[in-house]
């Protein structure tokens, strides 16, 4: 969906829509470390308020994820409740203007072309920004065995243990599990 911005009322407008996953896959990187996907199609309203240099855009993006365990890539649950609050900045129109104050209270600056709004654009970005950096099934996931690609949490596989601990358990701080025999 794209938006121009002189057809927003003075009013504002309100834009409420649903986004899916056909959406989301044309913004997600062929590679996507997270295997996002969208459980059902996220709700989306969003409130447009323009004024002499810049657009308000204010609302929420509402959803069901479901994302990759970084270490062991059994699917996790996330549910996405993402208050949207940012200004769009026509870029041309900053030129030159830095000394301008910008109100502190708002989330998120963005640069747009100060014409057409690339709404599906904003709303992908949010939904990326809300992700964690780091999503585990378990704070004790045990990963995948770097040696067979077992899933440790469902089988102990046949890999000496040195092997199949993970660098990075060390680095955290966990515990170190236990070997199983
Ligand atoms: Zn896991
Ligand atoms: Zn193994």
């Amino acid at each position: 969906m794209r938006v121009r911005v002189d057809e927003i009322p003075d009013s504002g407008r309100t834009l409420g829509f649903h986004w899916d996953q056909e959406m989301l896959g044309r913004f997600v990187p062929p590679d996507d470390p997270f295997s996002l996907k969208l459980l059902k199609p996220v709700n989306v309203v969003l409130f447009l308020e323009k004024s002499a240099d810049h657009v308000r855009v204010t609302g929420t993006i509402k959803g069901d994820l479901e994302v990759a365990c970084h270490r062991c890539l059994n699917p996790v649950a996330l549910p996405l409740d993402e208050r949207v609050d940012m200004y769009l900045v026509a870029e041309a129109r900053t030129e030159g203007d830095e000394e301008e104050e910008l109100d502190s209270d708002v989330l998120l600056y963005e640069f747009f072309d100060g014409e057409v709004i690339e709404v599906d654009e904003l709303v992908a970005e949010q939904i990326f920004l809300a992700l964690p950096v780091k999503v585990l099934c378990s704070e004790n996931c045990r990963g995948i065995c770097p040696g067979c690609g077992a899933n440790l949490n469902d089988e102990a596989c046949g890999c000496k243990p040195e092997a199949s601990r993970s660098a990075f358990a060390n680095l955290v701080g966990l515990k170190k599990p236990e070997p199983e025999q």
